[in-house]
């Protein structure tokens, strides 16, 4: 099955010669796709065309299986279903500038932060590029006359560890012709990967970087992600000045304060020291508590101390605003719900 989405307008066009179809219908198709129409919309085609079209592929690849809403801050979750059967999930989050979107690029995960609910069950395949797409097409049609004005990489997957479909999507929705977001307005996160992350410097996408610290040392690093026995925090944040270095942008550093294991003042201070004179902006935010891991979130308290010790020490930091705590807004949440109650 052909995802026409996916296709870059040259692809398209190729696409085209090889059904005996004319060019020029490319881009046609390519601004009827993006707008997020189906085939018996695209009323400029003849129907023998679409009639083709669909037979040899989809033009819609996701759909919204479930949407809850949060009654504390209008938040959505959706949970998204693919052709395959396969779901994952998205939050919609509405900001005075704009709404966000974040989305997913794997089913699943491998990369294992004992943190982190979508990783549970492993990875179980990637996403393709039309499958992100489809999901910010499906967060516009429920905006009507608003649209998304942000994309965050921050649903489930490992955005580096599928590079090529990320880098496509990211051309593909920033195109003038498609989506048009603009880059500047799309943040991807990692858990680390660094030559991913030295390769996606070398891309000419100017999107900001986040990097997923959660450790002022190696230690502590390991005792959360295993991606820190594979890199240290000092490659990593060399890997991080390279990116600042070729995209003139900061890179945002994200850092889950986690009860008894990261949170205290000396952790606060090791962090100061270790981002010195570094380009970047701490993102501090609460853990989820993971009870099955016993490890636990931090009270408001020690969020303000910690970010007081950054402060005195002149690190940019803020303290990231929790939405949809009644909707299992957390990463990976909704989707482990709905698979367990499958089970049950
Ligand atoms: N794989 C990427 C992006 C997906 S996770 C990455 O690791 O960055 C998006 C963010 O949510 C990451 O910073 C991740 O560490 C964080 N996260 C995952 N589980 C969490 C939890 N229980 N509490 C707080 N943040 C969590």
């Amino acid at each position: 099955m052909t995802e026409w989405m996916g296709l870059y307008p040259d692809e398209l066009k190729e696409k085209l010669a090889e059904m005996n179809e004319k060019p020029f219908r490319a881009g046609q198709i390519f601004s009827w796709l993006h707008k997020g129409a189906h085939f018996d919309e695209m009323t400029n085609l003849p129907l023998a065309l679409r009639e083709k079209l669909r037979q040899e592929g989809v033009d819609q690849p996701v759909v919204i299986q479930e949407e809850h809403v949060s009654r504390l801050d209008g938040t959505r979750k959706f949970l998204y279903a693919l052709e395959d059967g396969n779901c994952v999930e998205g939050v919609l989050m509405r900001y005075h500038y704009g709404c966000t979107l974040c989305l997913s690029t794997q089913v699943g995960c491998r990369m294992g932060c004992r943190f982190c609910a979508s990783t549970l069950d492993g990875c179980v395949r990637n996403l393709t590029a039309a499958e992100m797409l489809g999901q910010v097409q499906c967060a516009n049609r429920v905006l009507g006359d608003e649209r998304v004005h942000n994309i965050v990489l921050m649903g489930s997957g490992e955005p580096l560890d599928n590079y090529d479909q990320v880098v496509r999507f990211l051309r593909l929705v920033s195109h003038p012709d498609g989506l048009n977001i603009g880059l500047r307005h799309i943040s991807l996160s990692t858990c680390g990967l660094v030559p991913q992350m030295r390769r996606f410097a070398e891309e000419g996408l100017p999107v900001t970087l986040s990097l997923s610290l959660h450790a002022p040392n190696d230690a502590i690093r390991r005792r959360l992600m295993p991606i820190a026995d594979r890199y240290t925090i000092s490659e990593t944040l060399d890997a991080c000045r390279y990116y600042i270095e070729k995209t003139g942008r900061r890179v945002v550093l994200e850092y889950a304060l986690v009860d008894q294991v990261n949170a205290d003042e000396a952790c606060a201070e090791e962090l100061s020291a270790i981002l010195r004179g570094m380009q970047c902006h701490v993102n501090l935010i609460p853990l989820n508590t993971v009870r099955e891991r016993n490890l636990y979130g931090v009270s408001e308290k020690q969020v303000q101390a910690f970010l007081n010790v950054l402060e005195k020490r002149h690190i940019s930091a803020t303290r990231r605003r929790e939405m949809g705590d009644d909707i299992e807004g957390a990463c990976g949440q909704l989707r482990k719900k709905v698979m367990q109650e499958g089970k049950a």
